[in-house]
């Protein structure tokens, strides 16, 4: 590969869509474009390289792409501009991403590093794709995009087959990383000074069961308690894949937050049998019964899927009843939006338009209920808070609780990237207000 030397005045940006993997693919794409000399910068406009980044999720998500790519294509007209796409869309999408005249060389879910060869050989003139069955992990350099939290990818990829999702199609099958090697990027962290880190994975439950050495996600989470670190959190968690040691790593854990993303998708059994997702509602609820025994106070949030295809009302009635029983503290809910390659891809998508928005705008009522009500629990509670950032629109500072409730307050310079604890005072659905009370001194 040409060293970028006479490159060097190149700019590139890089625009993401979708999932914390994702957003954190795009720091390590960040960080292999920097490595080849390139200047990261947050505007098409400033760049002569646009990368995109991509996911396919939903239908939503692809015709946000397809929106931005039309816009490029506008701007390619008065500057010379070099587009890449990469990611979910690329793997799941190549035929369809190939007719947009402004896409100049596609890459896939896996192969970050040879971004840099694609884009030299795009200005060549060639229409580079490289888009390699995902089944790999690239060790990548890492460009962060803040200096006191940070994403850790412990696995890649996906060994289920859920009826509705295409992520083991387009992000390939379970990889996990070695804990070794986990570890010693954890400890890098801390060394950094880093307050957070996310352990990301598409089912961190699954963690090392393809790695036939023992390790498993309550083995890493033990380790990972030993690392001098404030706030260890991961994400996503599955319940056919928790398991009481898991629970119990957690609950031992001074450092891991008091907060579990388990993604329940539906309270009927019949959908969660078409779902092919592996377990009950009942054994759900008793997961939530022994995560609330175990861990007081836990905070348990959730994704919901309406409008499967043949969800009935008493299905979706199930839903909602498993939402109240469970209390979640903030539901994340979508449409049906049938997946190419899925198996649900087969069946007819019969809940009408009109029907699956009233569901939708139902689940968002009743989490909006319930998050109030538990928001209303804790006025007068003074907690720690991570300072995220400073919110002018309403001109207060915001950041999360252990428990990954959003708070509020008024504050002053130099607080962001700080622990700060606060008395909660207010409480809506979506955040607590409140005063700061003292510093953490960390
Ligand atoms: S566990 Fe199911 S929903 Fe989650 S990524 Fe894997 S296949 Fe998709």
């Amino acid at each position: 590969m040409t060293p970028v030397s006479f490159l060097s005045k190149m700019k590139a940006c890089v625009l993401t869509w979708g999932c914390q993997l994702n957003q954190h693919r795009s720091e390590e794409i960040e960080g292999v474009l920097e490595r080849a000399g390139y200047e990261i910068v947050s505007r098409p406009e400033e760049a002569d390289v646009v990368i995109l980044n991509t996911c396919m999720v939903r239908q939503r998500a692809e015709d946000k792409v397809a929106g931005r790519l039309g816009e490029l294509q506008h701007l390619k007209k008065s500057c010379p501009l070099v587009i890449g796409v990469g990611g979910c869309m690329s793997q799941g999408r190549k035929k369809e991403l190939l007719r947009y005249p402004s896409v100049d060389f596609l890459f896939g879910s896996a192969n970050a590093s040879e971004i840099p060869e694609l884009i030299e050989r795009a200005m060549r003139g060639e229409r580079p794709v490289s888009l390699p069955y995902p089944n790999r992990i690239e060790r990548l350099p890492v460009r962060r995009r803040s200096s006191f939290q940070a994403y850790l990818t412990i696995a890649e990829g996906c060994s289920n087959s859920c009826a509705y999702c295409i992520v083991p199609f387009v992000r390939g099958p379970l990889r996990s990383r070695p804990m070794k090697e986990v570890l010693a990027e954890l400890r890098e962290l801390a060394e950094l000074g880093y307050k957070e880190v996310t352990l990301l994975g598409q089912n961190v439950d699954a963690y090392g069961l393809d790695l036939h050495d023992g390790t498993n996600f309550a083995t890493l989470l033990r380790e990972v308690a030993k690392i001098p670190i404030s706030r260890i959190r991961f994400t996503s968690s599955h319940p056919a894949y928790m398991t009481n040691e898991t629970i119990a790593a957690i609950a031992e854990g001074e450092n891991i937050c008091e907060h579990v993303h388990l993604a329940v998708q539906s309270g009927s059994n019949r959908v969660l049998r078409a779902m092919r997702r592996g377990y009950t509602r009942e054994r759900f609820l008793r997961i939530v019964e022994k995560l609330r025994t175990a861990i007081p106070g836990v905070n348990i949030t959730t994704d919901i899927i309406v409008g499967f295809p043949g969800e009935t009302d008493e299905d979706f009635q199930g839903t909602l009843s498993l939402i109240r029983e469970a209390e979640f503290g903030t539901v994340y809910v979508a449409m049906y939006s049938p997946r190419p390659y899925t198996a649900a891809a087969e069946l007819p998508d019969d809940v009408p338009p009109p029907e699956k928005k009233r569901r939708l705008e139902a689940v968002l009522e009743e989490t909006r209920r319930i998050a109030q009500k538990i928001n209303e629990r804790k006025l007068e509670e003074v907690e720690e808070v991570l300072v995220e950032g400073f919110l002018e629109s309403k001109g207060l500072y915001y950041g999360k609780t252990r428990d990954m409730r959003t708070v509020l307050f008024p504050g002053e310079e130099g607080m962001v990237g700080k622990l700060v604890w606060v008395k909660f005072e207010r409480a809506t659905p979506g955040a607590l207000y409140g005063e700061a009370v003292k510093e953490t001194v960390a």
